[in-house]
């Protein structure tokens, strides 16, 4: 029987508002699997990189768009997550700052975003048919996306969305600590995380925005573990 409680979730927010290790903490809680969409941007970034394209050109992202090929693989309790391009293994790619402000510009461009919110619906349905055939009964489950839009444009019909947000200058330290550096370095990173939300908010594609019927949180101070389980109670709620 098919389980009870299978459902898509949305978690949109700024950069570094502890969404994907929000996401990845529901997946070791429940049989809620993931996709980060961010890490799908990153992809298409990698590849305009490789191709030497200038990244803001609408007509040059056009091509590059039409033969996008990316995958993203959820951890396994044995396998960490994976992302591919072009059937090719760059999760470790994925992570680094250039890419990410390639991935800034570059999901700016309409052409880009169609294409990739189609894999992404794709992937994403292929995650939760997974997760449903896995489930038991009574289990919670299905998958979370977590991104900018998809919410408002992915999966406008998503059983559960989420806005997390988080102060800017707690992102940036949050940053800090990721990227392991001094704290000289800490109204660099709040200027860089306060132009890439800039950037988010004012593109004209997708801009980042609350869906209307998304619950806001504000984590910035909050835990790790209280944020997942304030989450935890507004999709226990749902349910
Ligand atoms: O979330 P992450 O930092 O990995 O995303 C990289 C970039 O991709 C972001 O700066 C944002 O511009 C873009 N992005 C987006 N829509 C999403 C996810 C990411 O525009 N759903």
């Amino acid at each position: 029987m098919k389980p009870e409680r299978c459902m898509i979730i949305t978690i949109d927010g700024p950069s570094a508002s502890g969404k994907s290790t929000l996401a990845r903490e529901l997946a070791k809680q429940s049989g809620i699997s993931y996709l980060n969409t961010g890490a799908t941007y990153r992809a298409a970034a990698i590849k305009a990189m490789r191709e030497g394209i200038d990244l803001a050109d609408e007509s040059e992202a056009r091509k590059v768009a039409k033969r996008l090929d990316i995958e993203f693989i959820p951890p396994t309790e044995s396998n960490p997550e994976r992302v591919l391009l072009d059937g090719e293994d760059i999760t470790d790619e994925v992570l680094s700052p250039e890419v990410s402000r390639a991935a800034s510009i570059f999901s700016r461009h309409r052409c880009v975003r169609e294409k990739i919110v189609g894999l992404q619906r794709k992937i994403a349905k292929r995650i939760f048919k997974t997760q449903t055939e896995l489930a038991d009964e009574q289990e919670l489950c299905g998958v979370v996306l977590e991104g900018r839009d998809t919410g408002t444009v992915v999966f406008p019909d998503a059983d559960i969305k989420i806005f997390l947000t988080a102060s800017a200058e707690e992102r940036a330290r949050r940053r800090l600590i990721d990227y392991n550096l001094p704290e000289s370095e800490l109204e660099n990173l709040k200027a860089e995380i306060e132009a890439r939300d800039r950037r988010d908010i004012e593109r004209d594609v997708s801009p980042l925005v609350p869906a209307e019927d998304a619950r806001l949180v504000n984590n910035s101070e909050m835990t790790i573990e209280e944020t997942v389980q304030r989450v935890l109670e507004l999709i226990n709620s749902k349910t």
